[in-house]
């Protein structure tokens, strides 16, 4: 059976690139029948906070990344936040130090400074000397019982090749004398995360290891401490960094970069997902949307770029309309609702008869909205006198020597039409380009500019039935 893991650090905002890594584990996951457990790695305790790890979770359930297994979830291998393992890492922490694959370390900071200078100064990468590691018995037991303070430290073999046949990468090798006996338990007796990592995924039956680029540096190390526990190892798959479209690492320089900031622009989970599941992996047609079953029947790691993966927005963006399209009226208003108010458009509560008009309004503007933050720009008409925008060319569609003729016939019209909606409205542009004998352009331009200040938008008959009767004469009696 296949079992992966997401494995976030709480320490703060759910990002994309985090988002990214869950979505290939999950996706792996439900390809293979298999089961995606989520643990929290929250060793770090001046970073993790209960806040953060509340943010990943409700972030990946609003993406739809359900996990079998894990916080909440529960599970056979429990607990699944790293600082209720404690107990067990030190069981495990005993058993290496008794076998003689792990040693207590007294050096001081200062001495490990100097050591580390000496080196440096020789040119080379420092590595601990090994020093405490033949400490006799008696010296490591008087040094314990003084209470000095301590470190626990891997043994690391001398002169190996750990190598890893990484599903994405290749095949990469590591000189283990580059990776020296490394700190497992740090001074204040908190396991580190390459040490936990290790227990956790070989304790949790972890097949399959699908994490960022980043951490492929710590595999060599992970590596020495299978080989000591004797624990079997995984199959590591380390997907690329993502970057921004100036090619340099994705940071806030280029946007929003978590998850909840997405949600926030109204952004659609399914969207987002979709999107997700394309960054770093290319299915071997050209599609481009898919349906969740669709991104879990196709999905595969063979297919996952070495490359970076490019953040693109507007492709984003496009796939975000495609699902926006999909959405109902009320729907469709849900998205956008709060982001009208955001803008101070649309009070807290709306009474009903002003949703009514909101949901047209929105529903209108459809195709104008990739995504929810976006339907403030073309409502503002609506909402706001300061629509008239000082730009030449609408300027010179009122200049147009036909104009004023059209607008005091199209207020005259609208003046006697008993109800003013989409359908009363429509046959009056006719009736004004055949009394005028002026082209369509010439009636429709008009009047779109002095309602909207702008030449394109929304069907003109609907955008002055939503504006009303009062608001368009008032505009139109605007223009000189
Ligand atoms: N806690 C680590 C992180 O958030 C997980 C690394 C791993 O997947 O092994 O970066």
């Amino acid at each position: 059976e296949v079992r992966v893991r997401f494995a976030p650090s709480p320490t703060g905002p759910f990002h994309i690139g985090g988002a990214r890594s869950a979505l290939f584990n999950y996706l792996v996951a439900k390809h293979t029948n298999g089961k995606f457990v989520l643990r929290i790695e929250d060793t770090d305790q001046k970073r993790s906070t209960r806040e953060s790890e509340e943010n990943i979770k409700a972030s990946l359930q609003w993406l739809g990344i359900n996990w079998d297994e894990g916080i909440d979830a529960g599970g056979s291998y429990g607990p699944y936040r790293q600082m209720e393992r404690l107990d067990l890492y030190q069981k495990y922490t005993d058993q290496l130090i008794a076998e003689g694959k792990a040693y207590y370390c007294f050096c001081t900071p200062e001495e490990l400074e100097v050591e580390r200078q000496a080196q440096m100064d020789k040119g080379e990468t420092p590595v601990y000397s090994g020093k405490c590691r033949n400490l006799p018995k008696e010296t490591v037991e008087q040094y314990l019982r003084e209470g000095r303070p301590h470190v626990v430290r891997i043994v690391t073999p001398k002169n190996e090749i750990l190598a890893v046949d990484d599903l994405v990468r290749g095949h990469v090798e590591f000189d283990s004398n580059i990776v020296g006996d490394y700190v497992i338990v740090k001074s204040d007796g908190i396991p580190v995360y390459n040490y936990c990592v290790v227990l956790d995924d070989a304790l949790m039956h972890i097949t399959h290891v699908i994490r960022a680029e980043e951490h492929l540096s710590n595999t060599p190390r992970q590596l020495v401490l299978y080989h000591a526990l004797n624990f079997p190892v995984p199959q590591f798959a380390h997907v690329s960094l993502i970057l921004g479209k100036d090619k340099k690492k994705m940071s806030k320089r280029h946007g929003a970069t978590s998850v909840e900031q997405y949600k926030n622009m109204g952004y659609l989970p399914e969207a987002l997902f979709n999107f997700l599941g394309l960054l770093g992996w290319t299915p071997d047609s050209d599609q481009e949307i898919f349906s969740k079953e669709e991104l879990i029947e196709q999905f595969s790691l063979d297919r996952v770029a070495k490359n970076p993966a490019v953040f693109d927005i507007e492709k984003l963006n496009w796939i975000n309309f495609h699902y926006m399209k999909q959405l109902n009226e009320n729907q469709l208003y849900a998205i956008c609702l709060p982001h009208l108010q955001a803008a101070g458009y649309v009070a807290e509560q709306p009474d009903a008869e002003e949703i009514a008009w909101l949901k047209q309004m929105i529903w209108a503007l459809r195709e104008h909205i990739q995504y929810g933050a976006q339907v403030v720009e073309p409502a503002k008409v609506f909402f706001t006198e300061d629509y008239m925008p000082e730009n030449e060319e609408t300027a010179a569609v009122l200049q147009e020597e036909t104009a004023p003729a059209v607008l005091e016939m199209f207020r005259q019209e609208l003046l006697s039409l008993p109800e003013v909606t989409p359908d009363t409205v429509q046959p009056l542009f006719k009736k004004i380009q055949k009394g005028l004998k002026i082209k369509g352009k010439f009636v429709y331009m008009p009047i779109r500019v002095a309602v909207t200040g702008v030449m394109h938008g929304p069907d003109l008959n609907v955008i002055v039935a939503l504006m009303g009767r009062d608001k368009v004469l008032e505009r139109l009696g605007r223009i000189q």
